[in-house]
């Protein structure tokens, strides 16, 4: 563990106006100094004593280095989620608690780390998701630690992955360019939808890059993230996120209630999108779909979803009507497996040979070849006017 000449000197410095930042606490009156651990206490220390003292507590010097001095920002999301990172105390408690304050449960459910075990954490490197998103919080040098971290990032398949097996960057400017597309070339509308292809690796970055590279990703998920931990995130309910549209979206407000439920159902749950919605139908009226348990909160309606709104508003205003067709018990089964495979995204992993799948391709163009006529449509007669 080294803490520099130069650390010790700024600290000492400081010391006047008083410090006290994770638990170290440094104060000097009359050229009389007292410092304070969790686990340790020194008054009436001369300069030459509280630097011999400051020595034996380097990583709580250290860390006040790094978090002060390099990292800064104070009340910044940038800042916040760095700590986040390696499981500090967000509220930068100055008195090192770790068990109390408005973020203190880590608005995940995981303890906040003290220093000390901070740093015993941070040799291996602390892990943390984020989304599909796996980050490393780790000493630059592991074997004489000075304090300063880096972060590693990678898609959480790839965890147990050789680095030697990934492609490697180090400019968050690349992290748009890997989530354009997911793993077979398909255009990713929604940036936080779980298809970000792997295979990719950011090693070694600073914190601000990290947070640049995480932003790349998952737009404006720090910064909400961040909101909401301060109890600051503005929500736009569905019905006034509806009711502002105009021109061809002037329609979604006419969407019925029960289908605004449908709709967040199909759309925001953690298999279609990892962000957690917040959003409800308006204020005091909840909807029952899950909303996820992603870390990162979703504030209002996002454009593919007010998009898919304005189809569903259209073919919502349709009327029902019955129609008699008929089928076996099993070729309706069979409908409802199709409708289950595209819903779920599995049509791709349905194997030709397996002629059990009711979404079996075969399976599929057997039943449209007896059930559709010449003219491709399904042979139903409507049975009402
Ligand atoms: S509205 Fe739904 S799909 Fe869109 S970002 Fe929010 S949670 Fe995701």
């Amino acid at each position: 563990m080294t803490a520099s000449t130069d650390d010790l000197e700024t600290l000492l410095e400081r010391a006047s106006t008083g410090v006290a930042f994770d638990g170290l606490r440094v104060a000097e009156t009359d050229g009389e100094y007292a410092l304070e651990t969790p686990a340790n206490e020194w008054t009436g220390l001369d300069e030459a004593d509280c630097r011999r003292a400051l020595e034996s507590i380097e990583e709580y010097v250290t860390n006040w280095r790094y978090w002060q001095e390099t990292v800064g920002g104070e009340g910044t999301a940038r800042r916040a989620f760095l700590r986040w990172c390696e499981r500090a105390p967000l509220a930068d408690t100055a008195d090192g608690d770790t068990t109390t304050g408005p973020w203190s449960d880590h608005g995940d459910g995981s303890e906040p780390l003290a220093v000390p075990e901070r740093y015993r954490a941070l040799r291996d490197g602390i892990d943390r998701e984020w989304g599909q998103l796996s980050i490393t919080a780790r000493f630059v040098d592991v074997d004489d630690p000075d304090g300063e971290r880096v972060y590693d990032l990678w898609h959480v398949d790839d965890a147990d992955s050789d680095i030697a097996d990934l492609e490697v960057y180090d400019d968050p400017r690349d992290a748009r360019e890997l989530a354009t597309y997911d793993e077979d070339g398909r255009y990713r509308p929604l940036k936080t939808a779980p298809t970000l292809p792997g295979g990719w690796a950011f090693t070694g970055l600073s914190g601000a890059d990290l947070v640049e590279t995480v932003e790349f990703f998952y737009p404006a998920t720090v910064a909400n993230w961040h909101r909401e931990l301060r109890g600051n995130l503005d929500i736009d309910h569905w019905l006034e996120t509806a009711e502002r549209q105009t021109g061809i979206y002037d329609v979604i407000d006419e969407l019925p209630r029960e289908a605004v439920e449908w709709m967040a159902e199909a759309c925001c749950v953690d298999s279609q999108c990892l962000r957690r919605r917040e959003w409800q139908y308006e204020e005091g009226d909840d909807l029952d779909a899950d909303g996820g348990d992603g870390p990162f909160p979703c504030r209002e309606p996002c454009s593919l979803v007010i998009a898919a709104a304005r189809k569903w508003a259209i073919l919502e205003s349709e009327e029902e009507r019955t129609y008699e067709l008929e089928l076996t018990t099993s070729e309706l089964n069979q409908l409802e497996d199709l409708i289950d495979a595209v819903a779920e995204g599995r049509t791709d992993e349905i194997r030709e040979a397996d002629v059990n799948d009711g979404a079996n391709r075969y399976r599929a163009r057997y039943l449209r070849s007896k059930r559709f006529d010449d003219e491709g449509n399904l042979e139903a007669t409507q049975v009402d006017d």
